[in-house]
């Protein structure tokens, strides 16, 4: 068995009768099985965490803790307290808007990039309506890369929080991460990143990125909805404001005074998604046995092959680097006179799953001067029959459209 014919049999999509052309990993990716099987075993026999002191509850609460422990693994963490279980990248993103934004003054500069998506936008907004930050924004190369030589001119000594996607989910471009670290370390700034597109691409060491927080959702690492991490070094992490309040996440209440518990608990208030949780331990544990170096070979190889296969269509144009080197499998691309939407209801109808439009990147498609693009993303599972299914169902596309 080939390395994908392995990878596919551990996932129950692929044992579907009709499995699609699934190129739309970058949205979500399809489900492990050992995820849905480690989801499931929790729900069948469940208690809520934390509380009780009886053996149901005290096993859930030792899973809980388990799949905590595997994500700071997956993570190369400092310590299995610096990961905060959230319901996703979203939620992830808001937490540290509201947070790290409850310390912060009027005219203080929090600096994002054109290229974020809209979880990493919009709370930025709102930030700068509520307390009257100064948002920055770094501008982007043609290419719709992030054009990092602006960092020196753009950190400045108000600069008090870097938030940066890890990797585009429109381009597939990889941030150039060191460069944003030394930027922030010279005026003292935090450094979020969205880490959401990078996780399925394998095991992330948040030691070494040299970053304060890192974000990402499960459903898009081959695990269950409804859960995702934030990521926190623990002293940053120990000095923060909860976001949201409620059960398990408080020291003493009384009507005269608060106090709050240590991170994590800190940020997780209520019942955690305990099962999705368990879930994503799972996934991740599995993410650390693969052989990397083998699948990122494959996956350049597939994404080769979809570039030059694109390139040989004259309608087509590219939104993100050529260059394979510093990017990831995720292609974005306009078809002359037809809209991403009719591409992908065609593409659809061939059983090619794609998404078009804007891709919740509103200011980075303003910033390309695109309406929106067709997106392909590719995962490990995928092999050159997608692509080459891609590509001639987009030449059905345009002799039906054009
Ligand atoms: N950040 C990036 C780069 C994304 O691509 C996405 C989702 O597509 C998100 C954040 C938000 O993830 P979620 O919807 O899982 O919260």
């Amino acid at each position: 068995m080939s390395l994908i014919e392995q990878l596919r049999a551990q996932f129950p999509f692929y044992a579907a009768a009709n499995p699609c052309h699934y190129l739309d990993n970058a949205a979500t990716s399809q489900i492990h099985q050992q995820a849905l099987a480690a989801m499931a075993g929790q729900e069948a026999s469940r208690a809520n965490v934390h509380r009780s002191p009886y053996r149901l509850a005290e096993a859930s609460t030792h899973a809980y803790g388990e799949a905590r422990a595997r994500v700071a693994r997956f993570l190369n963490a400092a310590a299995n307290d610096e990961v905060v279980f959230t319901s996703g990248a979203t939620a992830a993103l808001n937490l540290v808007a509201y947070s790290v934004g409850e310390t912060l003054q009027a005219g203080d500069e929090v600096l994002i990039s054109a290229a974020e998506h809209h979880s990493n936008f919009v709370p930025w907004l709102r930030l700068r309506e509520r307390s009257g930050i100064r948002l920055r924004v770094l501008p982007l190369l043609p290419d719709g890369r992030i054009a990092t030589a602006s960092l020196a001119e753009l950190v400045t000594e108000r600069c008090r929080l870097i938030a940066i996607t890890h990797c585009s989910n429109v381009t597939g471009a990889v941030t150039d991460v060191a460069a944003v670290v030394a930027a922030a370390r010279k005026v003292g700034a935090l450094v979020l990143l969205d880490g959401a597109q990078q996780v399925q691409h394998g095991p992330v060491d948040v030691q070494m990125l040299g970053a304060d927080f890192y974000a990402f959702s499960s459903h898009k690492c081959f695990g269950p909805t409804g859960v995702g991490v934030l990521w926190g070094r623990q002293a940053v992490l120990e000095r923060l404001p909860p976001f949201m309040t409620g059960g398990g996440m408080v020291g003493e209440v009384s009507l005269e005074s608060l106090s709050f518990a240590a991170p994590p608990a800190r940020f997780e208030a209520g019942t955690p998604p305990v099962a999705q949780a368990i879930g994503l331990g799972a996934a991740v544990d599995w993410l650390m046995t693969l052989p990397w170096a083998e699948i990122h070979q494959a996956e350049s190889a597939l994404l080769a092959r979809l570039l030059a296969g694109l390139a040989t269509f004259p309608a087509v144009r590219l939104i993100g680097p050529a260059d394979l080197a510093r990017r990831l499998p995720i292609v974005s691309f306009e078809v002359r006179g037809i809209h991403p939407h009719d591409v992908c209801q065609v593409l659809g109808e061939r059983q090619v799953a794609l998404r078009g439009g804007n891709h919740c990147a509103q200011p980075l498609f303003a910033a390309l001067n695109s309406a929106g693009a067709t997106r392909a993303s590719l995962a490990l599972y995928n092999d050159a029959a997608d692509v080459d299914a891609l590509l001639a169902g987009l030449e059905d596309a345009l002799k039906v459209l054009s």
